[in-house]
């Protein structure tokens, strides 16, 4: 009687362990609206370098990925579609109000002491941000040409500490890097950087 209890535990605890792997194998998630966030705007320009002004790199970059997702049928909520204002708080308010959503804001980044830094950065706050980074990455590997890409964990930042949905913050290239600069002034390149942000946006998302 023992033995067999035995035996009927050890496989039940060996068909959790096989369901707890395979489901973290398929960890994409359910969602059928993008909410994207065109950083800054308005009265906060953001950083700007050779004059390249981030807020309209940002919105200009938002409005591709938008138009991009409509194309594959998914729904999309613009925290702006023009040059105004929104405070931190609210564009993570405007978001939770938005259900089955995920939630991505475009950034361009900026280090006024090292001219030499490069590259994309994909900015997450917890472990489902951080999936959603991941594939991100990797659509940013294949096809954009900014440098590697970088995974930075952000404990504080506001649109992402208080976002509920699984959230990223992408950086789109640094503004005071010369080559990167010069790309994202490149109408073709900020649709490639925006068909990467649809990619990876795709891949995170089960069907
Ligand atoms: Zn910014």
């Amino acid at each position: 009687m023992t033995a067999r209890f035995h035996r009927l535990f050890f496989a039940l605890a060996a068909l959790v362990a096989v369901f707890g792997a395979s489901s973290g194998l398929h960890a994409q998630f359910r969602f059928d609206t993008v909410v994207i966030d065109a950083g800054h705007g308005g009265k906060d320009p953001g950083t700007i370098w050779y004059h390249r002004v981030e807020k309209h790199l940002a919105l200009d970059v938002a409005k591709r990925v938008e138009t991009g997702l409509r194309a594959k049928g998914i729904k999309t909520v613009m925290i702006r579609r023009s040059d105004t204002f929104v405070e931190l708080d609210q564009r993570a308010r405007l978001a939770n109000k938005v259900p089955n959503s995920i939630f991505v804001s475009v950034h361009f980044n900026a280090d006024g002491k090292d001219f030499g830094k490069n590259g994309a950065e994909m900015h997450y706050y917890g472990p489902k941000g951080l999936y959603l980074s991941q594939r991100l990455d990797a659509a940013f590997d294949r096809s954009v040409k900014l440098g590697c890409t970088k995974l930075v964990q952000r404990k504080r930042l506001v649109v992402l500490r208080e976002t509920k949905a699984p959230a990223v913050l992408v950086e789109c290239g640094y503004l005071t890097h010369r080559t990167n600069s010069w790309l994202c002034s490149l109408t073709s390149h900020r649709q490639a950087v925006a068909n990467a942000i649809v990619s990876g946006i795709l891949a995170s998302r089960t069907r």
